[in-house]
């Protein structure tokens, strides 16, 4: 299937050569955002329980709308398990107003605090095997995979790929798309393609820099000249020197 804002890549890598495409691909991502900011770093998190709130107040919008909205729940006193599920639900809503859809966040908040309960509590949760604890997050009302596996990776440190829609644009315009494009086929690719050279820290720090580069050049319209990706991209062959395949500038 082809996607409106990518081009067709110009040929599908075996898997040894995808191998060393995503590691080399890594390698220049760290190497142009191994010092940048990213939310869910250990060192800038504030604790798991910010991950997963978080990881829920950012579905359908951007995280600077999450962050306020946990900054409101926490300066509240209510971002806790237990206060979640203390709490009425109008009181929640009003104070995620600010990250969208505040009704759905309030009940999804308070879905992924009972599944902390009914676990035995957080640290008891996180101490899950990734694969049960995927499993249970799953479970909940409105964890998607995305979610759960941001969760599994940030909050338990625990192995898990985190696919999103950065991670499936920036990929396909270089060409490197798994044949099944289901979450779980995009999730294979890195996994299985990163193979022993994938742990917890690569996983982290792989997700945030695509997140970083997706934001700063891999955009809707993507920035290709000052892209270090470039000379490996099958989309930015083709618009190199500013110039797309239409002949039409490049906006960045
Ligand atoms: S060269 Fe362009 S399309 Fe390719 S990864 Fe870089 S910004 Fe994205």
């Amino acid at each position: 299937m082809s996607h409106p804002d990518t081009a067709a890549p110009a040929e599908v890598p075996d898997v040894s050569r995808r191998r060393d495409g995503l590691l080399d691909i890594y390698h220049a991502l760290d190497e142009r955002y191994g010092n940048g900011v990213w939310h869910w770093m250990p060192d800038v998190a504030r604790g798991p329980f910010d991950v997963i709130a978080g990881a829920v107040l950012v579905q359908h919008t951007s995280w600077d709308n999450a962050e306020r909205a946990l900054n409101a729940l926490r300066a509240a006193g209510a971002l806790d398990p237990t206060e979640l599920l203390a709490r009425p639900i109008d009181g929640i809503e009003r104070l995620a107003r600010v990250s969208g859809m505040p009704r759905m966040k309030a009940e999804r908040l308070r879905a992924v605090a009972a599944t902390i309960d009914a676990a035995g509590g957080l640290n008891a949760m996180l101490a899950l095997p990734a694969p049960e604890l995927r499993e249970r997050l799953l479970a909940t009302r409105g964890i998607g995979p995305e979610t759960a596996d941001a969760i599994v990776l940030y909050a338990a440190g625990k192995p898990a790929f985190v696919i999103d829609a950065y991670t499936r644009r920036t990929f396909a315009r270089l060409g490197l798309r798994p044949d099944d494009e289901s979450y779980n086929g995009w999730q294979r690719m890195f996994v299985d393609g990163l193979g022993e050279g994938g742990s917890v820290e690569l996983y982290q720090r792989y997700h945030g820099h695509i997140v970083l580069h997706a934001k700063a050049l891999c955009r809707a319209t993507p920035r290709c000249d000052p892209c270090p990706l470039r000379a490996r991209c099958a989309e930015g062959q083709t618009r190199v020197g500013g110039v797309d395949q239409t002949g039409s500038t490049v906006v960045g």
